[in-house]
C-alpha cells in the first residue's frame, strides 16, 4: 500500500456513499484490477492493483468447490467473481471474515445467497451495529452481510481435503480478529494482523491494541512452520522471514514508545523524537510514524 491515510479514508467514504449511491461510483475503482497468485496446493491469493480494493482474499479451490477468505469493498464484488471464475467454476461456498472492518466484509452480502459467512463473535456484533473508528462512522451492515456462524475461540472448516483452522487471536488489530490456516497446503491468512512492509493499523475503538498485536505475533509465528506461506490483510504475499521482520519492528517500536511514556515523554515528544531509523521505511504507507506512535502511546494501560 502506498496511499496515504486520507486517500485511505476517501476510499472508505466513497464506499459508504456507494453503498446509497448505487451506481454512482464505478469509476473510482474502474481502473482497478484483481491479480491471481496461485499460493500453494489448493489456496490462491487475490490482490488489488491500480487503487484500493480492500483487504488481500485468500481462495480454496477444489473438489468441494470455493471457499473465500474476506471479500474486499462492494464494489468489487464483479470482479471478484470473474477471478474466482478463472481458478474454478464454482461459486463460493463459504465466505470466513478474518474481522469486520468494510475493506474485507464489503462484499458479504452480495455472495451470501449462495454462501455461508463464519466470523468470531464479535465481528456480528459490530457488522449489525454502528461502528465508529479513526476512519469515521460505518453504519450497520444489512442483515444478507450478519456471519451465520460464529465462534469465540477457534473453528474447524473441513472442505477440498483440508481441515482448515480458524483461530482467534484477541484485541490485536480489533477484538473479533481471526487467523485462517491451511495445514495440507501449509498455507496462513493473518488478515489485518499483518500489514506486509509497512506500519499496521491498530483499531482502538474497536478493542485493538499495539501489545496485543506485537504477542500474538509472536504467538501466530510459534504456530507455523517454517516453509508455510503468508498472506498479509495487505501487501505483498509473504513468509515466515517475511513475518519474523515485522514481528522485530512490533517489538523494537513498542518497546520504544513504552519506555519513552515510561521517562516522561508525552505522545508529541516521542512524534517529535521519532522511531530508531531503522523502522523509519516501515511509514511509507497509508499508517505513518506518527501515526504507528500514537497507536503504540494509546494502547499503553497507563499514560504518563
Ligand atoms: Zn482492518
Amino acid at each position: 500500500m502506498t496511499l496515504p491515510i486520507k486517500s485511505l479514508a476517501l476510499f472508505f467514504t466513497l464506499f459508504y456513499a456507494a453503498q446509497a449511491l448505487s451506481g454512482s461510483h464505478d469509476n473510482a475503482f474502474a481502473n482497478i484490477t484483481l491479480k491471481t497468485t496461485h499460493v500453494n496446493g489448493t489456496v490462491y491469493m487475490l490482490e488489488g492493483v491500480g487503487g484500493f480494493a480492500g483487504g488481500n482474499i485468500g481462495v480454496s479451490a477444489g473438489e468441494d468447490g470455493v471457499l473465500l477468505i474476506d471479500d474486499q469493498l462492494g464494489p468489487m464484488s464483479e470482479k471478484i467473481t470473474a477471478a474466482i471464475a478463472g481458478i474454478n467454476a464454482a461459486k463460493p461456498r463459504f465466505i470466513l471474515n478474518t474481522h469486520w472492518h468494510g475493506d474485507h466484509t464489503g462484499n458479504n452480502a452480495h455472495f451470501s445467497k449462495h454462501a455461508t459467512v463464519i466470523s468470531h463473535s464479535n465481528v456480528r456484533k459490530r457488522l449489525m451495529a454502528d461502528q465508529e473508528n479513526f476512519f469515521g462512522k460505518s453504519p450497520a451492515q444489512p442483515k444478507a452481510a450478519w456471519p451465520l456462524i460464529t465462534f469465540d475461540q477457534s473453528l474447524r472448516v473441513h472442505f477440498n481435503g483440508e481441515d482448515i483452522q480458524f483461530t482467534h487471536y484477541p484485541n490485536g488489530h480489533t477484538d473479533g480478529d481471526g487467523v485462517i490456516y491451511f495445514p495440507n497446503s501449509k498455507v496462513a491468512h493473518l488478515g489485518d494482523h499483518f500489514f506486509n512492509g509497512v506500519f499496521p493499523f491498530i483499531d482502538l475503538d474497536s478493542g485493538g491494541n499495539a501489545f496485543k498485536l506485537t504477542e500474538n505475533i509472536k504467538n501466530i509465528i510459534a504456530s507455523l512452520p517454517e516453509d508455510t506461506r503468508v498472506i498479509p490483510g495487505h501487501g505483498a504475499l509473504s513468509d515466515m522471514q517475511g513475518l519474523r521482520a515485522y514481528y522485530e519492528m512490533l517489538k523494537s517500536t513498542t518497546t520504544h514508545v513504552q519506555e519513552a511514556a515510561a521517562d516522561g515523554e508525552s505522545l508529541e515528544d516521542i512524534q517529535f523524537g521519532g522511531l530508531p531509523s531503522e523502522w523509519t521505511g516501515w511509514g511509507g504507507g497509508f499508517i505513518t510514524q506518527e501515526h504507528w506512535i500514537s497507536f503504540i502511546y494509546n494502547s499503553l494501560p497507563v499514560k504518563q
